[in-house]
């Protein structure tokens, strides 16, 4: 067992360390007056100053012998500087000028291609090979009108075209289009890029990027940064901000205390998206995003009648996820996203669809028939002692079968089991979502 020696960092304090951090791109020095305050998340934060663009959930040093040992917890963080602190002691007792913490961090790969419910979908070319193609004049030059502060926000993400973009690995595709992570050269910054086919006309294109507009207003720390939209021939290229923890239907079941710091940034993401007047309309996990910050975002909300419209189109189905309502085709409103919410973070919690004569095999949508029993049966409820009652009421509440009885949005964000886990605590997820991809990679045998 490790038994640290506490002392050690203290006596560290007096004269503080210099850690060198090894990227590929050089070296590049910290110094730290009071290593005994230092936790595992600055130093990952300090790292991904340094590697923007990777996606960093460990770091390792090398002992006495060049083996290299993973750090990935604040224990194991002490751990490597009291072995540092010895190390230092030695070289000064040699007469020797002790040489910095070398540190080496781990960039874990994204978590990639997953089709876990083996969905098929057309395969279409790489639009790396012709993103040389024209844009056409009337999208480049974004005709469209906007106001100063649209403008200004636009000029700071920097609009993009698709003769920037260099593509790099697929993220995933779903009902409609396919996902890719992609790096943006004048704007220097690492996007996820959805590309999406579409047959249709000019004048719609025109309208879908008219209606896309608002996005460039969206401005919250809980929904997905939007960068740019452009049409090259018949496909869509829709540029947001990419994120490294991917979405959240990949993850297995996630504990309660983590789930609760998700469930805030979702509702105060919703509750953004209702003040704009916007129904979010496909809530659902993988509409979830995740990154190694801790931070989580809502993506692909609807507010392209004529987007969604044409995706329907080619791809036929009923989305599992959506309220009794919908499925039946009445008329539906921000009722609709809570039930959305009820189910999606019961999934999440269970690890798997909350109806189990639900299969999920064919992606999100699903046969109308199929999702009958949402309409006609009892919402389901948790096996008993697993989930504490706070959440169980919250789920119960979102998941009414009368739209009126759910929440209504301010019911929402008071509700205990949001308030309890409202804390601004971001370590909490970032932690879990270092500690999953590692344990991804670790299964690839990365
Ligand atoms: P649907 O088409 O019904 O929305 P979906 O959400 O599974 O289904 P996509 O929206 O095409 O499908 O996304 C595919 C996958 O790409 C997501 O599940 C997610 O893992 C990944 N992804 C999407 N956007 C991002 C992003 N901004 N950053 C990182 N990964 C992303
Ligand atoms: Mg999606």
């Amino acid at each position: 067992m490790l038994i640290l020696d506490l002392n050690n960092l203290c006596a560290m304090d007096t004269e503080g360390i210099v850690i060198r951090i090894k990227t590929p791109a050089g070296d590049m020095d910290s110094a730290v007056d009071c290593p005994s305050l230092l936790n595992f998340n600055d130093l990952l934060v300090a790292i991904r100053d340094v590697m923007p663009e990777a996606t960093v959930t460990a770091f390792e040093y090398e002992d006495e012998v060049g083996d290299r040992i993973t750090v990935r917890s604040d224990e194991e963080l002490k751990a490597m500087l009291s072995y540092y602190y010895n190390t230092m002691n030695e070289q000064r007792m040699n007469g020797l000028l002790p040489d910095p913490l070398q540190i080496f961090p781990r960039a874990g790969k994204t978590p990639g291609n997953r089709n876990i419910h083996g969905l098929k979908v057309n395969t279409r070319p790489n639009p790396a090979n012709d993103c040389t193609q024209a844009v056409p004049d009337s999208m480049a030059n974004n005709s469209l009108k906007k106001s100063s502060a649209e403008l200004k926000r636009i000029l700071t993400n920097g609009q993009i075209s698709a003769q920037d973009i260099n593509y790099q690995e697929q993220l995933g595709h779903g009902n409609g289009g396919t996902v890719y992570k992609a790096y943006h050269v004048l704007g220097k910054r690492v996007l996820a890029v959805k590309v999406i086919p579409l047959d249709i006309t000019v004048e719609l294109q025109k309208q879908i990027m008219s209606e896309l507009e608002i996005l460039y207003k969206c401005d919250s720390p809980y929904i997905i940064t939007f960068f740019s939209a452009f049409f090259v021939e018949n496909r869509i290229s829709i540029c947001t901000e990419f994120m490294d923890g991917g979405s959240l239907d990949v993850y297995k079941r996630i504990p309660e205390h983590v789930l609760g710091r998700i469930a805030v940034a979702v509702v105060k993401g919703l509750t953004y998206l209702w003040s704009l007047k916007i129904l979010h309309r496909d809530v659902k996990p993988s509409n979830m995003l995740v990154n190694t910050r801790g931070q989580v975002k809502l993506c692909d909300f609807g507010v392209s009648t004529q987007l969604v419209n044409s995706i329907a189109k080619t791809y036929v189905g009923t989305n599992a996820y959506m309220a009794p309502e919908r499925i039946s085709g009445e008329q539906y409103g921000i009722h609709a996203d809570v039930w959305s919410v009820g189910i999606s973070f019961m999934e999440l919690a269970l690890g798997m669809f909350p109806y189990p004569q639900i299969q999920k095999n064919q992606g999100s949508l699903m046969p109308l028939q199929l999702l009958q029993c949402i309409v006609d049966e009892d919402p389901p409820v948790f096996p008993v002692g697993q989930f504490s009652e706070k959440f169980v009421h919250f789920i119960t509440q979102c998941m009414r079968r009368q739209p009126k009885e759910r929440p209504a949005p301010n019911n929402l964000m008071e509700h205990s089991f949001i308030t309890q886990f409202n804390d601004g605590n971001a370590e909490v997820v970032s932690m879990w979502v270092c500690r999953c991809l590692e344990e991804r990679r670790a299964q690839q045998g990365l």
